[in-house]
């Protein structure tokens, strides 16, 4: 691998011989919406916790998914958050998930009072190993009255949420057989694959729930923002009313609130950026598409290194380009990180694994090698769709 030569096939891409590179920033330059519907805000007052972008937005997406439901919420975390709660997450479970993913998955289950257990991915999808996780679950987990239980530690197995690395849907068939087989509830987390699809169906509408993240550095921005997606009409319908502190008096005047609810309506401030962004989203992901080709071109052939593509089942939203350095060069990925950070050019490694924080180091885990040689040769390349 010689990194002058990574370095040059990453600048011919971006068309830009010299400037600053940011790994990925929100555009709202050809969004002349977005400034109208946040003015229509601030002139009618409806800034806060109620109005119509709020409910536009939930259409939007449902109808964008094909989910018959969506509840916007404050960010992705929270939407996580809530959809493990209402997928029968509770104290003292275990949430089966990849040691491969951002640290908001692991929080959420912990914030139910759960166990995270990583499971390990597999190269090909950079999401769960359905073959492996099935083996593995043979071996450790029982089917019992009470559900799945962990031989080993003797708690229940709840949920598995399978995580869409950078917009590349995991085999979706796979893992939902994994499920179905073991008796568990499947929670998606799509909060990366907004406009990513597995065959002819878009992520994180697969599972009894998913979410979605509209982050500053995601796909489509809101500033901060999520989504809970699900099928069922009576979850969608606890799912508003625990985002918005299950309040259920008989009177809208009334202070009565049934269950311990949560803060984590999305304010029609950022729902009309929303709005927005949505009516822009399939010239997001064509540009994004056309980043992703124009990479996986200048990168064929260059030794050492190779640039990731969708596989036959996916169609991707490609939100952060991935190069994966072969093995014999993961010692020498911090060495290509600093060159190209110097170069101007802010690339970021993927995320330390799950295990390796010390909060989730003591967490149960199966054999996490294909993590681990990942997450010490992946760097994710410069995605914004203004560098079409
Ligand atoms: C961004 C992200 C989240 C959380 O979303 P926020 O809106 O930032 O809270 C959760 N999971 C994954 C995999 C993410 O990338």
């Amino acid at each position: 691998m010689d990194i002058q030569t990574v370095i040059r096939a990453t600048r011919g891409v971006l068309g830009d011989p010299e400037g600053v590179v940011p790994l990925h920033v929100p555009d709202y330059s050809d969004n002349p919406n977005a400034w109208e519907y946040v003015k229509q805000c601030i002139d009618t007052g409806w800034v806060s916790s109620a109005g119509a972008f709020v409910d536009r937005f939930e259409q939007m997406l449902a109808e964008y998914t094909g989910s018959p439901h969506a509840v916007v919420v404050v960010n992705g975390t929270a939407a996580l958050h809530v959809a493990l709660e209402l997928a029968g997450v509770d104290d003292g479970d275990e949430v089966l998930m990849p040691a491969l993913t951002f640290v908001a998955t692991a929080n959420a289950a912990r914030y139910c009072r759960a166990v995270p257990h990583f499971v390990d991915v597999d190269e090909p999808t950079l999401g769960v190993d359905a073959a492996r996780l099935a083996d593995y679950l043979d071996e450790t987990a029982d089917r019992r009255d009470a559900g799945l239980v962990n031989k080993r530690t003797g708690r229940r197995i709840a949920a598995l949420v399978p995580m869409h690395t950078f917009g590349q849907p995991c085999d979706l068939d796979a893992l939902m057989a994994v499920c179905e087989r073991f008796g568990l509830p499947m929670v998606e987390d799509a909060a990366e694959s907004l406009g990513a699809w597995y065959k002819d169906r878009h992520t994180g509408t697969f599972g009894k729930l998913g979410i979605l993240s509209f982050n500053g550095n995601k796909t489509i921005t809101t500033g901060g923002g999520g989504a809970i997606l699900t099928a069922d009409p009576q979850l969608a319908k606890t799912a508003k009313h625990l985002t918005t502190t299950a309040k259920s008096g008989k009177a809208a005047w009334e202070y009565f609130h049934d269950v311990t609810g949560y803060n984590y309506r999305l304010p029609n401030l950022n729902a009309a950026l929303g709005c927005a962004e949505m009516e822009r989203l399939d010239a997001i992901i064509e540009a994004k598409r056309q980043i992703a080709e124009r990479y996986i071109q200048a990168f064929e052939g260059i030794e050492g290194v190779t640039l990731y593509r969708e596989l036959d089942f996916a169609r991707s939203n490609y939100w952060l380009n991935i190069l994966i350095l072969d093995p014999e060069h993961a010692d020498r990925r911090d060495e290509l990180l600093d060159a190209m950070n110097e170069a101007k050019l802010l690339v970021r490694p993927i995320w330390n694994p799950m295990h390796t924080l010390p909060m989730y180091a003591d967490c149960p885990r199966m054999d996490l090698s294909v993590t681990e040689s990942l997450a010490s040769r992946v760097i994710n390349l410069p995605s914004s769709p203004h560098l079409r």
